[in-house]
């Protein structure tokens, strides 16, 4: 007899035996509104009819064309389409497996091309799991501890937090750029910086949005000093902020982008996507793998376009996010226990905080626990675990947003009561 690891554990007592749009099956029939879309993962909703039959479709002529032996066809398709979604000049890509792959392949290439060993993060990022990516990741000690030595060459600067900090947006903006500007003095010279890699909202870190000063800080920054600007888009690309990409919220232009997740609905698929000019200074040898670009992945993703753009996805994910943060607001103000709400479109995070204002983890992970035994699955995220967050499929409606909120508001009524 053997059994899954004892460490994976679920945030949600739901063994799945279905799913449809927004919604998950039980094994036992019951019906749980998904609010976590497997961690942003399903943007068409779950088994969107045309991803499936283009994934059934595809599985019957060929699964595995490993992509450094053969090319294939959905490959080649998906590498033209994306060029229709991409910031434009970053018109050449690199496909792998993971969000973490992916955050890896693009550190490769900044190093490589600019012959500097530093990357420059922000204070609560998220990267991914594997060690490098690991290593420019501070959302919580959780994902970094216990496996020391780190990758070396990354220093961090502070995000702009506002809440976290207690401060109003533009002081907690003026505050991280300074701080950005003493590691660039003081830790991490220009000449050794190859790189800075942001989250246009803060994911795992708390559901914190950027804005548009500090990302032209960023931009300004690495203009000056020939740094590269990586915008790891893996929770906040493929149109759930309610526009195609996070960074354009803020108007600005990232040298290499990262998108997973949403991109391909739920198969393993993440790329990178920099210039030609930028992409042909890596080293030859430095991209490749065994799964990567995977041909069912690949149709699914070349699906996930279609329905994105025939079911205009990303306009409803701006109008659905509208309804949902305003909502989460309206919860938020029938109680001190949660002390802000804030997102970008179908990315809504809610932050617990104790009477005397600290972070409580201990309230919103019974939130989020109650949610799940009243039908609403959710996720908690932050660096104590403080923020609930919602993210939903960027199909949902109206009515679920609101069936959602009505869950939302009871359980917040109980756990604070
Ligand atoms: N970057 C960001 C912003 C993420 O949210 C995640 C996953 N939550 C990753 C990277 C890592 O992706 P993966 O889990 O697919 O390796």
């Amino acid at each position: 007899m053997s059994e899954l690891s004892p460490l994976l554990k679920q945030a949600t007592p739901v063994v799945v035996d279905h799913g449809e749009g927004v919604y998950l099956y039980d094994t036992d029939g019951t019906r749980h509104l998904d609010f976590t879309s497997g961690i942003g993962v399903t943007s068409t909703g779950h088994c969107h009819p045309k991803v499936v039959a283009a994934a059934q479709e595809q599985i019957g002529k060929i699964i595995h064309a490993q992509y450094t032996t053969v090319m294939h066809r959905p490959l080649m398709e998906l590498a033209e389409r994306l060029g229709e979604v991409l910031p434009s000049g970053l018109d050449t890509l690199f496909f792998v497996n993971s969000g973490s792959e992916a955050v890896e392949a693009a550190l490769r290439l900044a190093r490589q091309a600019t012959g500097r060993p530093n990357v420059i993060a922000f204070h609560g990022g998220f990267h991914g799991r594997t060690v490098a990516a690991a290593s420019m990741t501070t959302s919580g000690t959780k994902f970094r501890s216990g496996f020391a030595p780190l990758m070396a060459g990354v220093h961090f600067a502070p995000f702009p937090y506002a809440f976290h900090y207690g401060w109003d947006e533009a002081t907690a903006t003026r505050f991280a750029l300074r701080e950005l500007d003493y590691v660039l003095q003081s830790m991490s010279s220009p000449a050794d910086t190859a790189a800075m890699i942001v989250e246009p909202v803060l994911g795992e870190g708390g559901y914190v949005p950027a804005n548009a000063e500090f990302m032209a800080g960023l931009r300004q920054r690495c203009d000056d000093h020939g740094i590269l600007l990586i915008v790891d888009e893996v929770q906040t690309g493929f149109g759930r902020t309610g526009k195609f990409w996070g960074h354009e919220h803020f108007g600005v232009r990232p040298d290499i982008v990262i998108t997973a997740k949403g991109l391909a609905s739920g198969f393993p698929l993440s790329a990178i996507a920099a210039s030609r000019e930028l992409m042909s200074k890596a080293w030859p040898g430095s991209q490749g793998g065994t799964y990567g670009g995977n041909a069912v992945a690949c149709a699914a993703a070349l699906a996930t376009l279609d329905v994105i753009h025939e079911e205009d996805l990303v306009a409803n994910a701006a109008e659905q996010g509208r309804r949902l943060l305003d909502g989460a607001r309206a919860v938020a103000d029938k109680t001190p226990a949660i002390g802000d709400v804030r997102g970008l479109g179908l990315m809504v995070g809610s932050e617990f905080v104790t009477p005397d204002g600290e972070p409580d983890g201990k309230t919103s992970a019974a939130a989020q626990q109650l949610a799940a035994k009243k039908g609403l699955l959710l996720l908690t995220c932050g660096a104590w675990g403080q923020v609930v967050r919602m993210i939903p499929a960027l199909v949902v409606n109206g009515e679920q947003i609101d069936e959602a909120l009505s869950i939302w508001q009871d359980v917040v009524a109980e756990v604070t009561a």
